[in-house]
């Protein structure tokens, strides 16, 4: 097992990685205060691993509150059923609320911990590799509304976070390579060693080698951490996290939540960066192929969709977390392994950049 620290004064909090981890009850009961335990998961999760999770924590009285599945129910109402299950078992101030699954379940579980009777404690179990390596380090909690994605939500650290490695076993691989474009992410925003090695490493960590996803996972984890630890609430620094995710959000909002996945729309975002920090002469066309061929190693989409014009992009783009004062901010690479947060650039690179031929 590995453990790294997020640091942030009073609420900082560890992050084991490891094999078995569901199993092993001491790092779970440092963070539990009193004895109830809500394990917020869904049907999809629950199957698999609700059991030997609760098999861990006998001992405690815990409450299994089971999600539908999906990012078309990450909202209002089915946050709404995790205040009921609270309440309805006379859940008290001193519960603690686990999340077990990817990152809807971990956004939502946070949020509801945050708010229930005005903060409750809350330990991330991530179950994807996406939320392993992003969603669950960082306290960005919240729900999507209808005109915009994660659009409603807080900050709110978890107590810990709990990565169980074998629990990629059972993930679908279309949902693997969803989290490498996370991955990939760091190693382009803050890590340029870290690319050669995910090029090596690739075929490995498709076919879930143990030795090499711990390692992309530690290594993920504590690129977040760091960024994290300089900018907890995204007053600066932490805005880097999001390369691709204006243009990527751009997509998941046109195309509807959960048709193309997450990270998905993250990749061919972070295609479209690639694009634009080239248009600018910060990366040279041979470090935006390489990246882009990483992408497409990772199983990975690099085009847009095809129906997709500018003006969708704009008007989507244009109700993004990343607009102040009627600015709208980019992420770009300076270099490669270098971002820079921007609303510095010339109109028609990014018009250019939205009307490029990616195919
Ligand atoms: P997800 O939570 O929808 O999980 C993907 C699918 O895999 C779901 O069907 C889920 O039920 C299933 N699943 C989960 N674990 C499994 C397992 N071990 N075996 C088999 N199936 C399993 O999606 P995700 O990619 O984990 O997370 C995406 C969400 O995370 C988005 O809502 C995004 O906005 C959010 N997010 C949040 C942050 C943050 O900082 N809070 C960062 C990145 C993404
Ligand atoms: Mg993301």
């Amino acid at each position: 097992m590995r453990t790294l620290q997020v640091d942030l004064g009073e609420r900082s909090y560890p992050i084991h990685i490891g094999s078995d981890l569901l199993s092993r009850a001491e790092l779970f009961t440092p963070h539990i205060a009193g004895r109830q335990v809500a394990i917020v998961t869904n049907e999809t999760v629950a199957p698999l691993y609700l059991e030997k999770l609760t098999q861990t924590l006998q001992g405690y009285s815990v409450l299994p509150v089971i999600l539908p599945d999906g990012e078309a129910h990450k909202n209002w109402e089915t946050l709404q059923l995790i205040f009921d299950a609270l309440l309805g078992a006379r859940h008290d101030r001193r519960t603690t609320v686990i999340a077990l699954g990817g990152g809807v379940i971990g956004d939502m579980a946070g949020f509801a911990a945050a708010c229930y009777q005005r903060g409750v404690d809350f330990i991330q179990v991530p179950t994807t590799l996406l939320s392993q390596v992003d969603s669950s380090v960082g306290g960005k909690t919240g729900i999507n509304h209808p005109l915009g994605k994660n659009m409603v939500g807080a900050f709110y650290q978890p107590k810990a976070v709990i990565i169980d490695t074998d629990s990629l076993r059972t993930l679908p691989a279309r949902e693997l390579s969803a989290g490498l474009a996370e991955v990939i992410k760091y190693g382009l925003i803050c890590d340029e060693p870290f690319l050669p090695w995910l090029a090596e490493k690739m075929p490995a960590l498709r076919s879930l080698d143990a030795s090499a996803l711990t390692e992309a996972i530690e290594r993920s984890c504590a690129a977040k951490a760091r960024v994290v630890g300089v900018d907890e609430r995204e007053s600066g620094l932490r805005a880097i996290l999001n390369l691709g995710h204006t243009f990527g959000h751009a997509i998941e909002t046109q195309m509807g939540y959960g048709v193309w996945l997450h990270g998905e729309a993250v990749s061919a975002g972070t295609v479209m960066a690639l694009e634009m920090s080239c248009r600018l002469g910060r990366i040279s066309t041979d470090e935006r192929d390489a990246a882009i061929r990483l992408l497409r190693n990772a199983g990975l989409p690099v085009v847009p969709p095809a129906d997709m014009t500018p003006e969708h992009f704009l008007q989507h783009m244009a109700v993004d977390k990343k607009v102040l004062d009627g600015q709208l901010r980019l992420v770009l690479l300076h270099r490669i392994g270098e971002a820079v947060v921007t609303a510095e650039y010339p109109r028609d690179v990014l018009q250019a950049t939205l009307a490029a031929d990616y195919r």
